[in-house]
């Protein structure tokens, strides 16, 4: 029997987990950082929370007998990642990153694409008046500034009370969307720029599509970089990776 942690904290992770699970000879156990308040928990055996940087992930490992490690985490979950490879590679155990391919931008596209969520919100003003702001609960705080600009904010959950957030209004809702849904709040809320992570895969790039074919501009945020490791960016390659693993 071999113990496999997922870090997980992404769709992509909770499919991982259910389709390792299958495996006889394989235990799993996610692991999710605890930021969302009704997680989608994908195994019977889930833990909650951070390690406590990279010793305590070490610690953690060794504690828990881990065999194998994938990180599953967003692409733009880069302190974990980071993390995972370095413990990973202390504790001598095999270890696998799984990141979904990044959008490509095809004919149509009007994008402006940045280095960070800050530096989205510096060039906002020169062009945005109305903005579909897709990033996440986390990073709201970079636009709270913004007074001349109306944002449709779109989480998983509202942020804290004391959180700084821009004007405008929340929408809770989470993924996938579909195309038509995507459409109809671009127009409803006349939208002239769409605030975007390239997190790439299928579940959230109907607003994409939809910006496209509206004449929406899209300010994408570019990925953080990923530590040195093997690499897969689709389940069937991470499923035959575990395979290989037994
Ligand atoms: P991060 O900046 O890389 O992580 C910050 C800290 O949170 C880590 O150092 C770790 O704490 C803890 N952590 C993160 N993921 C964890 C996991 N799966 N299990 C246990 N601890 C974890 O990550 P983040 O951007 O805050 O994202 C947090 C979670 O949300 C991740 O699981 C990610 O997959 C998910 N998520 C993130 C985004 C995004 O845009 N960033 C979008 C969708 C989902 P310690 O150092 O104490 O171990």
């Amino acid at each position: 029997m071999k113990r496999l942690l997922i870090l997980g904290g992404t769709g992509d992770a909770t499919e991982l987990a259910s389709k390792a699970s299958m495996i006889k000879q394989i235990e799993v156990i996610t692991s999710l950082a605890g930021r969302t308040r009704n997680p989608l928990v994908p195994t019977r055996m889930v833990r909650f929370g951070g390690f406590g940087g990279e010793a305590g992930l070490v610690a953690y490992l060794r504690d828990a007998k881990i065999d194998l490690l994938i990180d599953a985490t967003h692409p733009f979950a880069a302190q974990i990642s980071w993390n995972a490879a370095t413990a990973a590679a202390s504790c001598n155990i095999p270890y696998l990153m799984f990141i979904r391919p990044a959008w490509k931008r095809v004919s149509g596209d009007e994008w402006i694409e940045v280095d960070s969520v800050e530096v989205a919100a510096s060039v906002l003003p020169e062009f945005a008046k109305r903005v579909f702001l897709t990033i996440g609960r986390q990073q709201l705080a970079a636009f709270a500034s913004l007074d001349s600009i109306w944002f449709l904010m779109r989480l998983i959950d509202p942020p804290a009370p004391d959180a700084l957030v821009p004007s405008g209004m929340i929408l809770c809702d989470r993924g996938p969307f579909a195309l038509e849904n995507e459409r109809r709040l671009l127009i409803k809320h006349q939208i002239d720029t769409l605030v975007s992570k390239n997190s790439g895969g299928d579940a959230t790039y109907a607003k994409i599509i939809a910006a496209r074919e509206l004449g929406v501009k899209v300010v994408m945020v570019k990925r953080p970089p990923t530590p040195p490791g093997e690499k897969v960016s689709d389940v069937e390659s991470t499923m035959q990776w575990l395979i290989n693993q037994l």
